[in-house]
C-alpha cells in the first residue's frame, strides 16, 4: 500500500497542462494492432466478431429507420431503453428507477462523468495497484493523487488495506472498484469483502465508483450481485453494451444515487448533448427480443474460450507461473516465473512468436509494481488460435528460463 502521485509533471499544476498528456496510450496501440498473417492477438479486449449480433442489430436499425422519424433528430433519452436497462440491472441484483439511469457514450464516458461529479483538482482516488488504464485517463485532467491497495488473486481488492487508509484519515473523492471479472486481473471480489467495502463507503462517506463492464458475462453458475445491489446511496454504477452487443455502439450507462442524477444530466449535455437517438432505439429493440438467449450464447462462447486458455496454460506454461481463473469477463492475469520481465516477454512474443499480449506494466498504478505480469485476453480468438498462441508463448518462456 502506498500513497503516490502520478502523471504530475514537475512544475505544472491545474488542468490546463492535461490535454497534451491525453495521447493514445501504449496499451491501446498494442491492443489494436492491425491484423497480419500469422499474428495471434491475446492483447485487446475486443469482443469476438462471431458473437456480435450483426444481423439482429441490422434488422433493429432497419425497423427503427423505417418507422420512427424522431430517430434521426435531437431528442431526450429514449425512455424504453432506460426501462430496459432497469430490467437488465435486475440480473445484477440491482433495483433502480429509470430516472436514476444516465445514458453515456460507453462505460468510458460513464467513468469520465463520474469523475467530473466527484473529483476536485489534485484530489485523491483510491484504486487497486493494477487498474483499468481508461480510469487513469479519465482522471488525468484532475492531476490526482492515487492511493493504491493490492489485489489478492483469489479474493480481489485488499479491503483491509483500504480500511487502514481510511481509518488513518484518507478521504479520497471516490474508490474505484471492479467487483466482477476484474480488468486486468480476472478476479472477483468475494461476497464478504463486498459487504465490507460497501460498509466502509458508508462509514467514511466515500463513494464507490463500481465499473461493472463485464458483470453480465459470467461463466460459472454462482454470479454475485453487484456492489450497487448492496447500497443505492454510496455506489455509482457504470455499465456498457460494448461487451454484450458491440463496442461501436458507444452506449453505456450510469446508475446514480438520486442526489447526483440531475447534475450528471447537465454534465452529459455539456459533453455531447445526448447519445445517438438512432442507436438508443435500435438497442432498445434488441433488448426486447430474446436478449436472454443472446446473453446465454455469449456466455457459452466466452466460457469455451476461457476454458481453452486455462487448459493451454496448464499444458504449456512453466510450472512456476501462476494465473487467475476468471469467473467471467475477458482476461486472465499471469504471474510469470520470478526474474522474467513482462515488457521484454511481450516484445519477444510479438517479434519471435507472433503473439500479441499486454505487459502488466500497462496497468500498473505505480512505478514499483512487480515486472513479471502479463494480461491475456481470451475474448477475440477462437479456441484453436488460443491454444496455438499459448503453445508458442510457452516455448518462448521455456527458452528464456533455460537460457536467460
Ligand atoms: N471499463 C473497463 C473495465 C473496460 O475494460 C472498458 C473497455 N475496455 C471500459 C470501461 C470502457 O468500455 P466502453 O467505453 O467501450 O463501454
Amino acid at each position: 500500500m502506498a500513497v503516490i502521485a502520478v502523471d504530475r509533471p514537475p512544475n505544472t499544476t491545474g488542468a490546463a497542462a492535461a490535454p497534451s498528456r491525453l495521447t493514445r496510450s501504449r496499451l491501446r496501440e498494442l491492443a489494436l494492432l492491425p491484423p497480419r498473417p500469422g499474428l495471434i492477438s491475446l492483447a485487446g479486449g475486443l469482443p469476438a466478431p462471431e458473437l456480435v449480433p450483426r444481423t439482429a442489430y441490422a434488422e433493429a436499425l432497419r425497423e427503427v429507420l423505417a418507422g420512427d422519424a424522431s430517430a434521426l433528430q435531437y431528442g431526450q433519452p429514449h425512455e424504453p431503453l432506460r426501462v430496459a436497462i432497469v430490467e437488465l440491472m435486475r440480473q445484477r441484483g440491482v433495483d433502480c428507477h429509470p430516472r436514476q439511469i444516465l445514458l453515456t457514450s460507453g462505460a468510458q464516458q460513464a467513468l469520465s462523468l463520474a469523475a467530473q461529479l466527484l473529483m476536485v483538482p489534485g484530489g485523491q482516488v483510491l484504486i487497486e495497484d493494477h487498474v483499468y488504464a481508461g480510469l487513469r485517463q479519465a482522471l488525468l485532467p484532475y492531476r490526482p493523487s492515487l492511493l493504491t491497495v493490492r489485489t489478492d488473486l483469489d479474493a480481489g481488492m485488499d479491503v483491509d488495506a483500504a480500511e487502514a487508509l481510511l481509518a488513518r484519515g484518507a478521504r479520497p473523492a471516490f474508490l474505484y472498484a471492479i467487483a466482477d471479472t476484474h480488468n486486468p486481473c480476472g478476479v472477483r471480489l468475494g461476497r464478504e469483502r463486498r459487504a465490507r467495502l460497501v460498509a466502509l463507503a458508508r462509514r467514511f462517506g466515500v463513494p464507490i465508483l463500481e465499473d461493472d463492464s463485464y458483470g453480465l458475462l459470467h461463466y460459472d453458475p454462482d454470479p454475485l450481485p453487484a456492489l450497487r445491489a448492496l447500497d443505492a446511496e454510496w455506489v455509482l454504477y457504470a455499465g456498457t453494451f460494448s461487451k454484450i452487443i458491440a463496442p461501436a455502439l458507444r452506449l453505456g450507462w450510469l446508475v446514480l444515487p438520486p442526489r447526483l442524477a440531475s447534475a450528471a444530466g447537465v454534465l452529459k449535455e455539456a459533453a455531447d448533448l445526448e447519445c445517438s437517438g438512432l442507436t438508443q432505439r435500435a438497442v432498445a429493440r434488441l433488448l426486447g427480443r430474446e436478449f436472454a438467449v443472446h446473453l446465454d450464447r455469449l456466455r457459452a462462447g466466452y466460457r469455451r474460450r476461457r476454458d481453452a486458455l486455462l487448459a493451454a496454460l496448464g499444458e504449456h506454461f512453466p510450472e512456476s507461473a501462476r494465473w487467475t481463473r476468471p469467473p467471467g469477463g475477458f482476461f486472465v492475469w499471469v504471474e510469470l516465473p520470478p526474474g522474467l520481465d513482462g515488457d521484454r516477454v511481450c516484445e519477444e512474443a510479438l517479434a519471435e512468436a507472433h503473439v500479441a499480449v499486454l505487459p502488466g506494466s500497462a496497468f500498473a498504478a505505480s512505478a514499483g509494481a512487480p515486472a513479471n505480469r502479463l494480461r491475456l485476453s481470451f475474448a477475440s480468438c477462437a479456441p484453436d488460435e488460443i491454444r496455438t498462441a499459448v503453445e508458442r508463448l510457452g516455448r518462448l518462456l521455456g527458452r528464456r528460463l533455460h537460457h536467460g
